[in-house]
């Protein structure tokens, strides 16, 4: 097909598959619109975003009040580096320091240098406060984690197609089931070097696993028995997505490193932060750490704007009473199904088991027919189908979608 008998959308994929890495498996869909819970595709047509760039655009897409607030700190100052102070990183880390409970903050751009962050944290304080001989502290992760991309964070993940030939891996971790409290006490209390560990609340990416109830207190509990650092990843849980600020909030655990990103921005730039109490941060000194584009002016008008937006909108509760509607209403539908087993999740970060083996395309093409019906969604891994709109969502928008995807589902029955 020549390029003049493409339509705008194949002519959009055809130069990111020339030009771009193929890094990513995109749903055939070209996006240049997006306000609210809705995006709009280059031929006009709308779409209910029921992913929301992977919970990013929680307080959805395009909020004038936190576009208002980049566009005018645009106009003003964009960034100074750290090198200089500047007169708004201050006021957002005092904002968002007594937003989430903790002394400091240290900022910086995407979920996994905020990873990364933490972890480095977390050793230092190992080395400096705990007394663990040097190059010797390990970190506990859990199996199926995703905390990102980098090559240390790819060393403790289980995921073949993220490790396969990007080795030498970095030590220092010890990996233990998921939601099994048995293994991570036989963990804390056979190894004196461990210094933290490091978990999601509700494990997004392999599939929106959410743990028993009681896990996250007593993994808790554990950890400051054994003076263990408990390090939440609220990447992708954090922000309001599961109904409370923060994933933890459901069992009143205080994280010790509590990690942000994503929804931090409303998906508007990339802003990310590590927060700590003073006994724990106070270890990072002048070039321990750092990044050019790390709190600068634009990320901390946007993330205070964001913050705003989540408390005065009320998206936790929002998305508390959202989510129980989602569930219960495609719960009817499941109770008769053969093609979906189970819905899942907490608050509005939701996902659908297909009935159908892990190869099988059955939740790619389920997801190219919710397109076709004007709504966007994406697997997660093999035959899980995430669903997590923008939380903005009102309940007659959210009972249109149910329609959507039960109607989608039933040309799937066998
Ligand atoms: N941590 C968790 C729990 C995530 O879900 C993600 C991304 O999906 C990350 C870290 C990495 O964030 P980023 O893609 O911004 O590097």
């Amino acid at each position: 097909m020549s390029v003049l008998e493409q339509t705008a959308s194949q002519q959009a994929i055809a130069l990111e598959d020339k030009y771009g890495a193929h890094n990513y498996h995109p749903l055939p869909v070209v996006l240049n619109k997006g306000e609210g819970v809705y995006v709009w595709d280059v031929e006009g047509k709308r779409y209910y975003d029921f992913l929301s760039a992977y919970s990013a655009v929680n307080q959805g897409h395009c909020h004038p009040r936190i576009v208002g607030a980049m566009t005018q700190q645009a106009q003003t100052l964009t960034l100074t580096s750290r090198a200089f102070y500047n007169d708004i990183l201050g006021k957002y880390e005092e904002y968002a320091t007594s937003y989430f409970g903790f002394d400091k903050l240290l900022p910086m751009n995407t979920g996994a240098e905020a990873v990364e962050t933490a972890l480095k944290l977390c050793r230092k304080w190992a080395y400096e406060v705990k007394g663990i001989p040097e190059n010797e502290a390990e970190i506990v992760v859990c199996e199926n984690n995703f905390h990102g991309r980098t090559t240390t964070i790819i060393s403790f993940s289980n995921d073949p197609v993220a490790r396969k030939n990007f080795g030498p891996f970095t030590n220092g971790f010890v990996k233990i089931a998921y939601d099994n409290l048995k293994a991570l006490e036989e963990t804390l209390a056979s190894n004196k070097n461990i210094a933290g560990f490091l978990v999601e609340p509700i494990q997004g990416e392999a599939g929106v696993y959410v743990p028993s109830e009681g896990y996250l207190a007593e993994a808790k509990r554990l950890c400051e028995k054994y003076n263990v650092l408990f390090i939440a990843d609220e990447v992708q849980t954090g922000i309001a997505r599961t109904g409370r600020l923060l994933a933890i909030d459901h069992e009143n655990v205080k994280a010790d490193i509590l990690i942000l990103g994503k929804a931090l921005s409303g998906g508007a730039y990339p802003v990310s932060a590590v927060l700590a109490n003073n006994s724990i941060m106070n270890v990072i000194q002048p070039g321990n750490h750092g990044s050019t584009f790390g709190g600068n002016p634009i990320a901390a008008a946007v993330a205070i704007a964001a913050l705003d937006v989540v408390k005065d909108e009320n998206l936790a509760e929002n998305a508390f009473t959202l989510g129980n509607l989602f569930r219960s209403e495609l719960g009817k539908y499941i109770a008769t199904s053969s093609i979906v087993s189970k819905v899942r999740g907490k608050g509005l970060l939701n996902a659908i088991l297909i009935n159908d083996t892990e190869d099988s395309s059955t939740a790619w093409d389920i997801c190219m027919a919710l397109r076709d019906n004007g709504l966007l969604a994406k697997p997660t891994h093999g035959n899980i189908i995430r669903f997590a709109p923008p939380l903005v969502m009102n309940e007659e928008q959210l009972l249109d979608c149910v329609s959507i995807i039960t109607k989608t589902l039933t040309a799937f029955e066998k």
